[in-house]
């Protein structure tokens, strides 16, 4: 099963990162260059990485498929079967829920694996990657992709939580990781800003020090990492330090 389920991830990866990839990248050609967050586009080799480490990721997220079944089927877990049993504008809230307390465990467990005695061997691997595309989205460290796993069971334990609000939340949480890796910022994207944005995220791949968020700068903002670009290209890479 994990494998079918791993498929299942490869395949919706594929879309959501495919789609975005062939309407800025492949399509448009060179058109697009110049609304690029950095001039240059990455080399196929390095595209092919970012695959590589994505297909990685999304087998070791299909395997915790097996953890996740155990935990339902045993009633551990706060699952609940209608979404009448807690009603609607709860499963809009717990769906809301989701997202900051992913958003919080996102950015401390992300200055964790900066930290100067783990990055080199973990979340470099990330790193490496300092003018990303789409395809980047999953591109981890085995170790990292099983820490970002970690949210789900907080949140399936902690949380009363429906079905179609989880796969709700699974999707946003692709999307959203897509889209900070797009390598282009359109503004009509923009909701406010307090929001991480693919300009904000793409800095972080050059600069290692600042913008630790996933979706919002509240943490960032409120830890004294967060940092606005006010010039919106960069001219050349940045090497991690
Ligand atoms: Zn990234
Ligand atoms: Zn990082």
């Amino acid at each position: 099963m994990w494998i079918l389920v791993s498929l299942l991830f490869v395949l919706r990866y594929l879309i959501m990162a495919g789609i975005p990839f062939l309407v800025f990248y492949v399509i448009p050609g060179k058109k697009l260059q110049q609304a690029k967050i950095q001039e240059n586009t990455p080399e196929a080799k390095k595209i092919g990485k970012e695959i590589f480490y994505s297909l990685i990721t999304l087998f070791i997220y299909g395997s915790g498929i097996w953890f996740f079944t155990a935990w339902v089927q045993h009633g551990m877990t706060m699952h609940y079967n209608e979404i009448s049993d807690y009603g609607a504008p709860y499963a809009i809230l717990s769906f809301i829920m989701m997202v900051f307390l992913h958003d919080t465990y996102f950015y401390w467990t992300h200055r964790l694996i900066h930290h100067k005695s783990l990055f080199r061997y973990i979340h470099k691997v990330h790193h490496q990657f300092t003018n990303p595309t789409p395809w980047a989205a999953f591109s981890f460290h085995p170790f990292e992709a099983i820490l970002s796993m970690g949210v789900i069971p907080i949140i399936i334990f902690c949380l009363p939580w429906h079905q179609y609000t989880l796969i709700a939340f699974i999707s946003f949480m692709t999307l959203y990781d897509v889209y900070i890796h797009l390598g282009y910022d359109p503004r009509g994207l923009r909701i406010g800003s307090w929001q991480i944005t693919p300009t904000d995220h793409n800095h972080h791949h050059q600069d290692a020090r600042v913008n630790y968020g996933l979706y919002f700068s509240f943490w960032d903002q409120l830890m004294g990492t967060y940092k606005k670009y006010q010039k919106k290209r960069i001219s050349k890479e940045i090497p991690v330090s």
